[in-house]
């Protein structure tokens, strides 16, 4: 816009100054012919002597030439030739004498039958009236700076706000659906700005009716699914009235994918209770060493049942956070790390403090994750070799998608590595340093 605004401004005003040029140039000349010939009037009666010619001074840059009709030279001035300058035709022409070109006017007068010429230098003439016309024309090339500085000012100033627009959506992460924080948009923005904000709203209710579909969905099940878990286990004692040898096989069954279902809806459930965008997080600040005590606790019976060996080791460490997504979090990683590792293994969760932040780390010593699986891991209902799983252990692939919502409500990183004890994984979630920013009630997450 810039490049052909100016171009279009240069090759304007260049054309015009030349046109200007051109014309008043001509008329110049116009005006210069005009005077000659008044001044060849002025000789018409001018007395002659006697005795012909006349010597007059000169009258710079004019000279002048006065004849009879017969051709005898009555009246010159000091400098004109003494041969006639043009010959005897009325008119103006361009000749040459004394090493100069001249401009004449020749005039015949019938009153008094004389012929006139009067002569001036062109170059002078055309260095006058250039002086005159470049005078006037030079401001219209000199502005041309001015007007393009003037151009790229109000350009850069108008499209500010396209540029702002466009920050404003280059900064939105892909989750944020929020309306374009742009106030005010100048006039021609307002549609766009209205458009997307729309368009926004419309995606973001479509994923809100989405979520609260699957989210009701799960929650219709936990009903029946109780009912069904009730239904089990009155059979159970229905037919230990019977007192079988042992209680069939089938019911066992039955009673554990009821038990799968049950923690697949739960799960389910937690996974939408914890996206960062809904979450109405309440951050308060909290102790993660404590937490993780009162996670292990809860989950004792699970360790002590595979007589695996739980450490809690670091320090004190405060981070500010929601306990209940906290605590979600903390289980789904200790239940991971129950899960994977043999019989006998060893976990160990630790928390440490330093400047950088907060960091929680759960490591075990069951068989890992290989490092080309780290990333896809974090997706919803992912599991290491899927369905067939080499540990046998049961899951449904959305734990650690939970464990990712509740470090990116946190604002903390998760990361996978290999755990201290050779082989088995390591998961380091790391809090960000607490700021004064984010402190008080509700954090960043309205
Ligand atoms: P789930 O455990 O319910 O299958 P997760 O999302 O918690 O789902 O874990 C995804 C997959 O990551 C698991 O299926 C498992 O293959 C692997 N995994 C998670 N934690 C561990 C661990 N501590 N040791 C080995 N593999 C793990």
């Amino acid at each position: 816009m810039l490049i052909a605004l100016l171009s279009t401004i240069t090759l304007v005003n260049f054309l015009s100054a030349l046109h200007g040029y051109r014309a008043s140039m001509a008329e110049a000349q116009r005006l210069f012919d005009r005077q000659l010939a008044a001044t060849a009037r002025l000789l018409v009666d001018m007395p002659v002597p006697d005795e012909p010619p006349l010597v007059v001074a000169q009258a710079e840059p004019l000279v002048l030439q006065v004849w009879s009709a017969e051709g005898e030279m009555l009246l010159r001035s000091a400098d004109a030739p003494l041969q006639p300058i043009s010959e005897f035709e009325s008119g103006y022409r361009e000749v040459n004498f004394s090493g100069y070109r001249w401009r004449s006017v020749t005039e015949f007068f019938p009153a008094s039958s004389r012929w006139v010429i009067v002569a001036e230098r062109a170059d002078l003439r055309y260095q006058l009236a250039e002086k005159v016309i470049l005078e006037s024309v030079m401001p219209i090339l000199l502005g041309l700076p001015v007007a393009g500085l003037l151009i790229w000012l109000l350009i850069g100033w108008g499209l500010s706000s396209l540029r702002q627009l466009a920050e404003a959506l280059q900064d939105k992460r892909a989750e944020d659906l929020s309306p374009l924080p742009l106030q005010d948009p100048p006039e021609e923005l307002e549609p766009v700005v209205k458009s997307t904000n729309a368009l926004l709203a419309r995606l973001r209710a479509s994923f809100e009716r989405e979520r609260r579909f699957s989210a009701d969905a799960a929650h219709e099940l936990r009903t029946p699914i109780a009912a069904i878990q009730v239904h089990a286990h009155n059979l159970d004692s229905e037919l230990r009235q019977y007192k079988l040898a042992q209680t069939p096989e089938s019911l066992g069954k039955l009673q554990g994918s009821i038990e799968r279902m049950a923690h697949l809806v739960e799960q389910m459930l937690d996974l939408f209770r914890t996206t960062p965008e809904h979450y109405p997080a309440r951050f308060e600040t909290l102790d993660l060493q404590l937490l993780a005590r009162e996670a292990l606790a809860e989950q004792y019976g699970a360790f002590a049942a595979k007589n695996q060996t739980v450490e809690l080791t670091g320090t004190r460490s405060s981070v500010r956070g929601d306990r209940f997504a906290l605590m979600i979090l903390l289980k789904n990683l200790l239940n991971n790390a129950c899960k994977y590792t043999p019989d006998a293994g060893r976990i160990e969760v630790s928390t440490t403090s330093a400047d950088g932040g907060t960091t929680l780390r759960v490591e075990d010593s069951g068989p890992g994750i290989p490092a080309a699986e780290y990333d896809r891991i974090f997706e919803r209902f992912y599991r290491v070799g899927g369905d067939r799983h080499a540990t046998t252990a049961e899951g449904c692939g959305l734990g650690l998608s939970i464990v990712r919502h509740i470090a990116q409500l946190h604002r903390a990183q998760v990361r996978l590595g290999q755990s201290r004890f050779g082989h088995g994984l390591a998961v380091e979630v790391e809090f960000p340093q607490e700021t004064a920013a984010e402190g008080g009630a509700g954090g960043h997450h309205g």
